[in-house]
């Protein structure tokens, strides 16, 4: 069996008022840090003899932020992961946060075999950070994009945000610009999403952050993506924009929905069967210690032919290529084209839907969630899986 790894790294230096990633605040000497990466990896070995994978294109360490692992931890983790490294995986990306990011974490990840690093810079102002409590230092950003750039120098990915209180248009230019002079072969743009829970929903609430309106919002979004597009980069996801060949392999797997073991607390992994158009999905529970002791059971869902097919669309349709139409025919023995006829036929002549391929435009990307909304509304008045 083919599948990609995901390792969550569940840590970080302080907590972003608007996050909801399951992430707990340690300092980097923390001692359950080391003892994650033995069981992290000791996971990772036993989940691809479980499932027979015999070739793991893509690997992904995310979080949290898996830089806090410094350059011995990651040195430590790649060599227990060595099983894993010898199905050849072609592209292995870490995600890093600029104040852990120093040379010798840099240069441990060009020893290890990592090809692919993705910074979270957001923003370059600090008032916008600071509102939202941004975690590390201004500081450390240039620092980080130098070191990306010269000691680096491989394929690297900055992750920046619109929405943040106090921007303006002057000020995502800015970021753009900054974040483009040194020359990153990948930029993810997210707008700031105000999740119920957050630390932010709260302080909107009692009016001690306040944000752009909606309209603004979406203004300085689209000022990025032109700004990013006017520069050569690519969109090609709803988020995502790659310069050629810059493109991160990893997350074009779950927007195809191909086969991937999710390894970490709060991570999910899901496995496909092709054969009879279902799959399941593991997430392990969001608890740090549990998954120490050993005793984190994932939670175990089953989707069937008609989730799977609304899953497929939801996230294929965020790719600019579209949903893969071979798997979606092989999976369900049905083209997208018979499976929503009615609602690619109004939005191609909306002109929101490529004329040849039922994939979205750019413009129809701004429009996605109505898409769904609108794909889902017939599927289900056909039974649900057409
Ligand atoms: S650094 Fe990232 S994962 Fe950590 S708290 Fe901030 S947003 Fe969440």
């Amino acid at each position: 069996m083919e599948a990609s790894v995901y390792i969550h790294v569940p840590f970080c230096g302080g907590a972003c008022d608007y996050c909801d990633f399951y992430s707990i605040p340690v300092r980097h000497d923390d001692e359950r840090l080391i003892r994650y990466i033995e069981a992290a990896a000791e996971d990772v070995i036993n989940q691809i003899d479980r499932y027979a994978v015999d070739s793991i294109p893509s690997m992904y360490i995310g979080g949290g932020t898996p830089s806090l692992l410094g350059a011995s931890g990651i040195s430590k983790l790649m060599k227990a992961l060595s099983p894993a490294m010898k199905k050849s995986p072609a592209e292995i990306s870490i995600e890093a946060n600029p104040e852990s990011a120093d040379k010798d974490f840099v240069l441990a990840c060009k020893d290890n075999g990592i090809t692919r690093i993705s910074l979270g810079v957001q923003s370059f102002c600090e008032k916008s950070r600071n509102a939202v409590h941004r975690t590390g230092s201004i500081e450390a950003v240039p620092n980080a994009l130098s070191l990306l750039q010269n000691v680096w120098g491989g394929n690297f990915s900055v992750d920046l945000m619109t929405g943040l209180p106090f921007q303006n248009a002057s000020i995502v230019q800015d970021d753009i610009e900054k974040t483009l002079s040194y020359r990153p072969a990948h930029v993810s743009l997210y707008s700031l999403i105000v999740e119920d829970g957050t630390v932010l929903a709260k302080k909107i609430r009692t009016k001690e952050a306040i944000l752009p309106s909606d309209d603004e919002a979406d203004s300085l979004w689209l000022c990025g993506r032109n700004l990013l597009e006017e520069a050569g980069y690519s969109q090609y996801e709803v988020s995502n924009f790659a310069q050629p060949g810059g493109e991160c392999r990893h997350n074009i797997r779950y927007w195809r929905m191909e086969n991937w073991l999710g390894i970490g607390p709060g991570a999910s992994g899901t496995l496909f069967d092709d054969e009879n158009g279902c799959a399941v999905r593991r997430t392990v529970p969001a608890d740090i210690d549990s998954f120490l002791q050993g005793n984190a059971e994932p939670e175990t869902e089953y989707l069937n032919r008609s989730d799977l097919i609304k899953e497929m669309i939801l996230m294929g349709f965020r790719f600019i290529e579209g949903p893969d139409d071979t798997l979606i025919q092989k999976r369900f023995g049905k083209t997208i084209d018979t499976l929503i006829p009615e609602t690619l036929d109004r939005w191609r002549q909306k002109g929101f839907l490529r004329k040849h391929k039922a994939a979205l435009t750019k413009e129809g990307l701004l429009f996605l969630n109505s898409f769904v909304r609108d794909a889902f509304v017939e599927l289900d008045k056909n039974g649900g899986s057409g």
